[in-house]
């Protein structure tokens, strides 16, 4: 019953109130609402803090110490032993979020893995899928991509022996928009497809909150013969995604935003069966990757496992992926499309009041992030006025914690596992104050 009323207003117009009443009533029909209390919120002021930055690090789930504890009572009684073992024998502990972590990107167990950080995951996918050659030699990004994507980039294009800024293409919004395009994504593509090597593009870009079409970014690759992936870091956990069906050739991602899988978290990586059971595809090689069952016969030939697995370099970092494991339980529980349901209407709760506010009280202020809600996530991202710095800091001192990026944005990100309606009513209320 819960549920159908959530489906029911995000396909239709809800009549949205600019009241309290109003966001606690949405919260007492909110399906997802038990969830809240499943995650610890930082203090601000001896009281929970209106926390806004799931996009920047997840909150901690309170079921991530017990996992955690597991793996050092393991160690703690088996030592090496707990490699085969341990109640999660930690030799095959990279198996263990395979499953639901194909099952939140849209793959087949295969396809994922949990490995490494972000950035490391992309200089190996770099190494595999950017093959230029001849005048097929740049990488397409959208502008401001994430500075760790750039500098990831830029290094492959002098690996290559390429020039880091001519082979380095970005697409910018027509003049006198903040958002690209989806069709002048797609025209760019075709128009220079001979020569783009690679489009790698943010899924959901970390500034600008713009939620890519996907599927039609890869297909319009495909067409002018480039390879295409994405970095995921904001649309993991955030947004329903399909890689497998819509032939993504690899994806990688972060755990520590949407995915609440600590600081400094262990990353994923997708790579499309189409190429993860292809051995003779070059990748930079490490003994995990190595079939697994002959591991240990310490031979100097190498067989690769098939699928994502087979990008592995080193043994799995139990730890961090026990938090992982706890945090992915949380996900699978939930389910991503009632989450998405949820986000649809948070955030465009938040855009409604915001949207008063800057009518009403704060003319300086806009909003950066695109209106149409398929092109967005839950977050929205505010252009500020001259002293967006101070109003920040505003914010903070009455327990909102936004987070700042230069030179004059404030991202909100109201998160549909923990946050509700009434924490985006009353972060508006400080605004205006
Ligand atoms: C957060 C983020 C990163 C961070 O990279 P790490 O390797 O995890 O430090 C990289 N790219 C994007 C797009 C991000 O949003």
């Amino acid at each position: 019953m819960q549920i159908v009323f959530l489906m029911k207003q995000s396909n239709t117009n809800v009549n949205f109130e600019n009241s309290i009443a109003f966001a606690q009533e949405m919260d007492a029909h909110d399906p997802l609402k038990k969830f809240r209390d499943r995650f610890y919120f930082p203090k601000q002021n001896d009281k929970d803090a209106i926390y806004f930055c799931g996009n920047s690090l997840g909150l901690q789930p309170k079921k991530v110490r017990e996992l955690v504890e597991q793996e050092l009572k393991d160690w703690e009684t088996l030592g090496v032993e707990g490699h085969l073992k341990g109640k999660n024998p930690w030799y095959y502990y990279h198996h263990f979020t395979q499953e639901k972590l194909a099952r939140l990107v849209g793959a087949q167990k295969e396809e994922v893995i949990a490995m490494n950080s972000l950035t490391v995951n992309l200089q190996l996918m770099l190494v595999s899928f950017f093959r230029p050659h001849g005048k097929r030699c740049k990488i397409l990004l959208e502008r401001g991509a994430f500075p760790s994507d750039q500098y990831a980039v830029q290094s492959q294009l002098k690996l290559h022996g390429l020039d880091p800024q001519k082979d380095f293409l970005e697409l910018e919004p027509r003049v006198g928009e903040l958002n690209l395009r989806t069709e002048d994504i797609l025209s760019y593509i075709k128009n220079h497809g001979e020569e783009i090597a690679l489009v790698m593009f943010g899924g959901v870009n970390y500034y600008t909150g713009q939620f890519f079409d996907l599927e039609k970014i890869t297909t319009a690759a495909h067409e002018s013969g480039a390879m295409c992936g994405f970095d995921l870091a904001h649309a993991v956990g955030n947004v329903p995604l399909k890689l497998h069906q819509w032939n993504v050739d690899f994806a990688v991602w972060c755990s520590y935003k949407y995915l609440n899988s600590g600081p400094g978290g262990v990353g994923g990586a997708f790579v499309h069966k189409h190429h993860g059971n292809n051995p003779e595809i070059p990748r930079l090689s490490g003994w995990w990757g190595h079939d697994e069952e002959n591991r240990f016969k310490m031979e100097k030939d190498y067989h690769v496992m098939k699928g994502a697995a087979g990008w592995q370099l080193s043994n799995a970092p139990v730890l961090p992926m026990a938090i992982h494991a706890a945090s992915l339980e949380i996900f699978e529980e939930a389910g991503i499309e009632i989450l998405r349901e949820k986000s649809l209407l948070l955030t465009g709760y938040l855009e409604f009041l915001l949207k008063e506010t800057i009518k009403t009280a704060l003319p300086e202020l806009k909003i950066l992030t695109p209106e149409n809600p398929q092109e967005r996530g839950c977050q929205i991202s505010i252009l500020t006025g001259e002293n967006g710095k101070h109003l920040h800091e505003k914010l903070t001192q009455h327990g909102v914690m936004a987070d700042w990026r230069n030179p004059n944005v404030i991202r909100v990100a109201p998160v549909p596992l923990y946050n509700c309606f009434e924490d985006v009513y009353r972060f508006v209320e400080i605004l205006k104050s």
